[in-house]
This record gives structure tokens, sequence and C-alpha cells, in this order.
């Protein structure tokens, strides 16, 4: 059988684990700390423990580690990182820099089990979900990269990799813990992001967990039949039921919600899909961002004209909704939103 992954253990199993084996029970917090605070990547790097209890520890436990397998450099400074799992699977995260910010873009799971059809990760299966050591990993080098590269502190997180955050529910509220956590990286959760298709029972349920991070929702239209044209997940989690779960955070949060949003030439750049957006904006506090299209593939989708972008902006501001147009990043290297889709994996 394979040895087990120290970093499934809580501080209390682990203290429990130490008086198993006749020792004390505050090495486990010396052993917490150098997993999670100090990101060690094996036992012989904690010295405050005996060369005896190190060896004991590696007979009994693992510490799996990611590996940062491949690195690849855009020409506007993003970093996106191939990211091998301890069982040869493989994920992506984004390091995107901007003038005043690091920001992490992470993965939740291995591939995703939804079917957005201007995605790529989409057409990759769902093998598994990550565990909150191997998210709060792409993390810490994603910090690492940011002091290397830029001498500056990671200052944000979007759960906008691989994969789709809220049904990895447990695992990403858990990370989350670690990465606000003074046991942890000790970053605010203001500065964290999750980003989801929207299923409207987990946003509820995170609204119930009060959670104190921020929320955006990927929305594309406003109109239930263009949306589960091209998200399917839209046919069984309508837009009202979305909006009710939406209203449900903010009175519990009055936290404002992010819409993302791509316009597509034919698909929603009319002005009566402006209106439908505008509607929702209004029903619950919020602000929009229009993301550009990165293109996947043959041509199903493409990138609305200025024209229409400008349609877009100029009603919302109209009614004074906050709405900014995201140039991409990183799309050299297929690093940009939805482009994430394992190519350099061998
Ligand atoms: N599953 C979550 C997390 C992924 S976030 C979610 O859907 O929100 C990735 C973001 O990029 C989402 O807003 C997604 O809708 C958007 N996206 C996906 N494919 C894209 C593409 N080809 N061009 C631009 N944005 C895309």
């Amino acid at each position: 059988m394979a040895a087990k992954d120290i970093r499934q253990l809580s501080l209390e199993d682990i203290g429990d684990y130490f008086e198993s084996i006749g020792e004390k029970r505050f090495r486990a917090k010396q052993v917490d700390e150098w997993l999670w605070k100090k990101s060690a990547k094996d036992f012989d790097q904690m010295t405050n423990l005996s060369l005896a209890t190190r060896e004991q520890l590696k007979k009994d436990f693992v510490i799996n580690h990611i590996a940062v397998d491949q690195m690849q450099r855009s020409s506007d400074g993003t970093i996106k990182n191939a990211v091998k799992l301890f069982d040869g699977m493989t994920v992506e995260s984004v390091l995107i820099p901007t003038e005043k910010r690091i920001t992490a873009c992470i993965s939740s799971q291995v591939g995703c089990s939804l079917d957005c059809h201007f995605c790529a990760t989409a057409r990759l299966k769902r093998m598994r979900n990550l565990n909150p050591d191997e998210i709060y990993d792409q993390v810490v080098a994603i910090k690492e990269q940011g002091e290397q590269f830029f001498g500056r502190p990671l200052t944000n997180i979007v759960f906008m990799g691989m994969g789709e955050p809220l049904l990895n529910y447990n695992n990403v509220i858990a990370a989350i813990d670690k990465i606000t956590g003074d046991k942890g990286l000790g970053m605010s959760a203001k500065r964290i992001t999750l980003s989801t298709v929207g299923i409207p029972k987990l946003i509820k349920k995170m609204a119930d967990d009060e959670v104190k991070f921020n929320l955006a929702v990927s929305l594309h239209s406003a109109i239930n039949e263009i949306r589960s044209k091209v998200m399917p997940i839209n046919d069984k989690n309508p837009l009202e039921d979305l909006i009710d779960s939406l209203k449900y955070w903010y009175d519990k949060t009055k936290r404002k919600i992010t819409y993302e949003y791509v316009v597509w030439k034919g698909i929603n750049d009319q002005q009566k899909d402006a209106e439908a957006l505008l509607k929702i904006c209004k029903a619950v506090p919020s602000k929009v961002n229009l993301i550009e299209y990165n293109p996947i593939d043959d041509g199903e989708f493409q990138q609305a004209s200025n024209e229409a972008i400008g349609m877009y902006v100029k009603l919302l501001e109209d009614h004074n909704i906050p709405i900014t147009v995201r140039r991409s990043r990183g799309k050299d290297i297929d690093a940009a939103c939805g482009q994430l889709a394992n190519k350099t994996e061998n």
C-alpha cells in the first residue's frame, strides 16, 4: 500500500500519530509549520525534529508535493506552468503580472466535467478533483515565481484555471483556509476570487458558510435560451435560480458579484443581449468584466466587433453599472482564459 500523504491529516491527526509512536504531541505543530507555512518538500528539511523522528516519518508518510514540470513565458510577461501531480496527472497554473499586481490563476480539478462550448478545458475529461495541498502548492509556486522573476509579492489569487471549483467544494474551501490562515500563507481572503459557472445550490452554501472571498460568475448571456446553447449547465440551472442564489449571496455577504462575459459575433452581440445583462446587473449589486475571446478552434465562436463591445459598455455605463473591458494575457502561450488544455504535455 502506498504511504499516506501527510498533508491529508489534520493537526489533530498528526498529534494522535505522535502520541501513538510515543512522541510528544507538540511535535505535530512543528511538522504542521514545515508542511504548510514553510512548504517543506521532504522530511529531511524538518531540522527541529530528531533524526530518528524524521526517519520514522519517512517510513510512515509521503509529502505529495507538486512539481512545476514546464514553465512557459509569454512576451507580455505571463508565465504558464504545467504542474505535475503525484499520480502523473497534469494541471496548469498561470502567473499574471500587471503594474500593480501579481495574480495567480490556479486550477481546482484535473480537466472539467462541464461542457462550455467555447472553452478548451471542456474538451478534457474530468479526471479527478485536486486535493487541498495541490491547490495550495500552485499558489506557493507562483508566489515564488513572483519573487524570483518580478521581485514582487503575490497579491491576488483567482480560481480561473482548469475545473469548476464549486464541484470540488470541500477541497477548495480547505485550500483557501490554509492560504488565508496564519498557519499557512496568511493572505487576505479579499484578494481571492472564486470563479464559477454558477451552481445556485452551492452559491447559497458558500453564503451560509460565510466565506470571505469574492465571487465571479461566468455569465456570457443573460438570456436562458442563448446561455443554454453555449453553457449546457444552464439547462438545469436557469438564470432565475442563479439570480435568486446571487441575491441570497449578496444579502448575506454584502459583496458585489463580478460577471465574466464574452461577446461573440452573431451570438450575444445585439442590443437585446446588452439590455438583458443590464436587467440582471440591476437585480443584484454587481460589476461586469468583458473578457476578450480567445479562439480555441475552428471558428464556431468569434470575438464580436468593437461596436458591439462599445454598445455594451455605453448601455451599462449609462446606468452606472461598473464595466471593464479586459485584454487577454498570455495568449501566445495558450495561457489565456479558456485556453488551458495541457497543450504542453508530452
Ligand atoms: N469553471 C469556472 C472556472 C474557470 S474560469 C468558471 O467557468 O467560471 C475561466 C473563465 O474563462 C470563465 O469565465 C470562462 O467562461 C472563460 N472562458 C472560457 N473559455 C474562454 C475563451 N475561449 N475565451 C475567453 N474566455 C473564456
